[in-house]
């Protein structure tokens, strides 16, 4: 059995800026950790393993600074891991990014299955996983919160939709999206870190790896649609503070809903 795992380097800090001519993140030098859910994803590759075998690739896409997700991954027990970069991959919406992430996963192989967290906790559309599964031309569950039956043929998993439960049936070649839960991610081993530091390669591909390499399928010229601008929500609410015992200030609240006619 072979499995794909997309993991995406997120910041680990609120403390972002954006770039004020693209309206992208500068994702360059700041503190960043792997997507909450990629974990989750990764727990139910190296479960899955445990049963059925095969081996786990990661694949992420961002600057060279992503390779520390990857390395995360191989701590936890992935066995290969790829890296995307390339500056004309850089701006990329969700459209470019799954199209992107769908080269990378033809050009490493065929997978059996494919596993993406449900959102990210940055951009947190949760539309990467579909897209990608839709540019393969494989089917794709989303928001599994169990895996009810695992084989060699295909995949019954439990969808957690927002008011129902859906038990789904998934033929391989397909992808997957896991919801928070699905296991309990276990922790990078130390061992594994002193005796892969220094020896396991991560494999880096560019655009002109691609069997698509034209340059106007990815980044910002690939992109639908552009994030024109973010910044944080301006509050306009005026606030008055009461300050003293407990009867004085509900006096001077009851006398504030007696005059509004609340009370
Ligand atoms: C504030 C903000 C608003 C945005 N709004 C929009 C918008 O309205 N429309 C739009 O098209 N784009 C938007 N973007 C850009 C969008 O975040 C990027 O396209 C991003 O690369 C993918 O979307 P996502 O983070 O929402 O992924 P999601 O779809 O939430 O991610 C689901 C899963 O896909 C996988 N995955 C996602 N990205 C990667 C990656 N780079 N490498 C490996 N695996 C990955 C992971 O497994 C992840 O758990 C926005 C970005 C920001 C920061």
């Amino acid at each position: 059995m072979k499995t794909l795992v997309c993991i995406k380097q997120v910041p680990g800090t609120s403390n972002v800026e954006v770039d004020p001519e693209t309206g992208v993140l500068i994702r360059d030098g700041i503190e960043s950790k792997m997507n909450p859910y990629d974990l989750y994803a990764l727990e139910t590759a190296l479960r899955l393993r445990e049963d059925l075998g095969g081996t786990i690739t990661t694949l992420s896409m961002g600057p060279m600074q992503t390779k520390e997700v990857i390395y995360e991954s191989f701590y936890m027990g992935a066995d290969d891991g790829c890296l995307l970069s390339d500056r004309k991959f850089g701006g990329a919406d969700v459209v470019a990014t799954s199209y992107t992430l769908a080269q990378g996963a033809k050009k490493l192989g065929d997978f059996d299955l494919i596993i993406c967290g449900k959102q990210t906790t940055d951009g947190d559309t949760a539309q990467v996983g579909p897209e990608m599964a839709e540019f393969l031309s494989i089917p794709h569950v989303t928001n599994v919160g169990k895996i009810l039956q695992a084989d060699e043929k295909g995949l019954t998993v439990q969808m957690n939709m927002e008011d129902t439960v859906e038990i789904q049936h998934v033929p391989y070649p397909c992808l997957i999206t896991v919801d928070k839960d699905i296991y309990t991610p276990r922790l990078p081993s130390y061992k594994r870190k002193l005796d892969l530091e220094k020896t396991q390669e991560i494999k880096v591909l560019t655009l002109k790896d691609m069997y698509d390499t034209d340059e106007k399928n990815y980044g910002l010229n690939g992109s639908a649609t552009q994030v024109e601008r973010i910044f944080p929500p301006e509050s306009n609410v005026e606030k008055t503070t009461y300050e003293g015992a407990g009867k004085e200030v509900a006096k001077a609240l009851y006398g504030i809903l007696a005059e509004k006619k609340y009370v």
